[in-house]
């Protein structure tokens, strides 16, 4: 009988600066329908948290993409996995993820800049027991692992995150980089961050991107990463 399927399209992340140059990939799920229609995770993952059904759907993306991981023979590249802490504080499917990733070591590289795996972190429910997700990301971040704090501004990734995981990315929600050069506050906030990020040794990728003007405005506050539209949409290349 045939199923919709659950798979991951992939989004480019790219050097701001010239060369520009890809650095990495995000994962980011999709439902396929049994018609061929693609469903982003957009529509679908606020429904996925109410059933449980997001720890799931993780282990499917986590396993695809340590799979693509290994499969690349091109330059190094990063692969961003967004990670419900969910998956992250239940201890059986933890383990089954750490069994996961451990082996996923063949697709880290030489170069200490460009360790292959970046969990995204964000929370769309209650803030979570953060020292309970510290002890369990530990085994990964012994393994290479690093960390992103995904939609860093929005409201569901706080400061707190930041001070208490270590964390190696922060990616800029959106929504803020949409309005930077148009709106003084957003712009200074944003540059702020930049500038607290680079002192902290975090690397700052600004999401969604969707035109030439904003790509200069986040290049202007020395962003380092962007992502978005204008660079490349998520997709199964
Ligand atoms: P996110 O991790 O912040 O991912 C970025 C979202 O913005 C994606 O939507 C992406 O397709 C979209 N996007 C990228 N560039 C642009 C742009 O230039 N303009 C606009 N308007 N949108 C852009 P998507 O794939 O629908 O995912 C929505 C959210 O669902 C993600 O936000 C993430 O929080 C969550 N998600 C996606 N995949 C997974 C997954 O495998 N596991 C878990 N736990 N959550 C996931
Ligand atoms: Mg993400
Ligand atoms: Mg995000």
């Amino acid at each position: 009988m045939a199923q919709s399927r659950i798979r991951a399209a992939y989004q480019p992340i790219v050097t701001l600066t010239p060369p520009r140059t890809m650095v990495g990939e995000e994962a980011l799920v999709r439902l396929v329908t049994t018609e061929g229609a693609v469903i982003p995770a957009g529509a679908f993952i606020a429904a996925a948290h109410t059933a449980g059904l997001v720890p799931a759907l993780d282990e499917v993306v986590l396993t695809e993409t340590l799979a693509r991981c290994v499969a690349w023979t091109g330059p190094p590249r990063l692969y961003f996995i967004n990670v419900s802490t969910a998956l992250l504080t239940a201890p059986d499917r933890l383990d089954a993820l750490i069994r996961a990733v451990v082996p996923g070591g063949r697709c880290r590289t030489d170069d200490p800049y460009l360790r292959s795996v970046v969990f995204e972190i964000t929370e769309r429910e209650l803030l979570s027991d953060l020292a309970a997700v510290r002890k369990a990301l530990n085994p990964l971040l012994d393994a290479g692992v690093r960390l992103a704090l995904d939609d860093f501004g929005s409201g569901y990734s706080s400061f707190l995150y930041l001070a208490d995981l270590p964390v190696s990315f922060l990616k800029i929600e959106q929504a803020l980089i949409r309005r930077l050069g148009r709106d003084r506050r957003v712009t200074v906030m944003v540059a702020a961050v930049t500038r607290m990020a680079a002192d902290l040794g975090i690397t700052v990728i600004a999401e969604g991107i969707e035109s030439a003007r904003v790509a200069r405005e986040v290049r202007a506050l020395g962003i380092p990463w962007g992502q978005g539209y204008y660079f490349g949409r998520p997709g199964w290349g």
